[in-house]
């Protein structure tokens, strides 16, 4: 460690069976090449993310969709959610690549049974349904995977005090689950829970890029730039973006974050680090760059609002 000027959490979300496919295998490449190793967070069930939208650019399919009169019978709304065709199952069809990257020894997390669904309706959804969901994820992971799953990471930054309190039970080592500014023991309704919050410091490629005046060429140093020594550094990449359309962004990140001594580790090895969390609740927020709301870690003591 004695070379390591900056540590920092590297945590890979994993959306669609899109960036499962393609994104993964190029992410592991890169990681490989320069020796890091980080928490990556799988969705395991369907993928209700993208697939409907993609069928709506399909010319053929649209023209069917118009002929039966779809969109009125059914309403659009139901018909984008993936209600009638179910979307592919990702654990199963990327199985192999999902065990690649645990054969890796990348530490592998719990991103989403269903990812849309979770960030369209955890609000709404009762606790048995959030149980069904965690448990249907990570047992389908440790099948893939053969190892235990240890860790998880709520869609969409989407988390409620419930979601929080289901979690417990189902032997997670740690939760990343918020946005926030330190390891954290979540309170809830008073009593403080077992297992850490691991908050995501740092923005993400898509809420930067093309804002304050931030491009594909002035990205990497801008980003470089708000990691620091004293204060924990978190950073979400997506196989989505930083696997596939910005991969080549992503590699000269990786190398210049080395060359200025910021070593990159899974998230599970930060805990080390901070063996005495302070205690907060969770809150919501929002991001700029970012549609709808998302959770924060609130302040110390703080009731909580979710
Ligand atoms: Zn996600």
């Amino acid at each position: 460690m004695s070379d390591v000027d900056c540590l920092a959490g590297l945590r890979i979300d994993v959306d669609t069976l899109r960036g499962t496919r393609l994104g993964v295998p190029a992410l592991l490449n890169v990681l490989k090449k320069q020796g890091l190793k980080a928490t990556i967070f799988f969705s395991v069930g369907p993928d209700n993310m993208g697939r409907h939208l993609w069928r709506l650019l399909r010319p053929a399919f649209l023209s069917k969709m118009l002929r039966s009169n779809a969109p009125n019978l059914y309403g659009w709304n139901i018909l984008l959610r993936g209600t009638l065709w179910p979307g592919p199952r990702i654990g199963r069809r990327c199985a192999a690549i999902i065990r690649a990257a645990a054969e890796d020894g990348h530490e592998i997390g719990l991103h989403a049974w269903d990812h849309h669904h979770w960030q369209t309706c955890i609000q709404k959804m009762q606790t048995e349904a959030i149980r069904r969901d965690l448990e249907k994820g990570k047992k389908e992971l440790e099948a893939i995977t053969g190892q235990a799953v240890k860790c998880s990471a709520a869609p969409g930054w989407r988390c409620v005090d419930k979601v929080l309190t289901e979690k417990e039970s189902l032997g997670f080592r740690y939760n990343t689950d918020c946005r926030g500014t330190s390891i954290f023991a979540p309170l809830v309704n008073g009593v403080q829970l077992r297992q850490p919050q691991i908050p995501v410091t740092l923005p993400t490629y898509d809420e930067l890029i093309s804002r304050k005046g931030i491009s594909a060429t002035s990205y990497n140093d801008y980003l470089l730039s708000l990691f620091h020594p004293e204060q924990l550094n978190v950073l979400t990449i997506h196989a989505e973006a930083e696997g596939i359309y910005c991969l080549d962004v992503f590699a000269e990140f990786l190398k210049k974050a080395l060359a200025q001594n910021i070593f990159f580790v899974p998230l599970g090895d930060l805990l080390d680090f901070y063996p005495n969390p302070a205690v907060a609740s969770l809150t919501k927020g929002s991001i700029s760059g970012r549609e709808g709301w998302v959770s924060f870690q609130g302040m110390q003591g703080e009731e909580s609002h979710v």
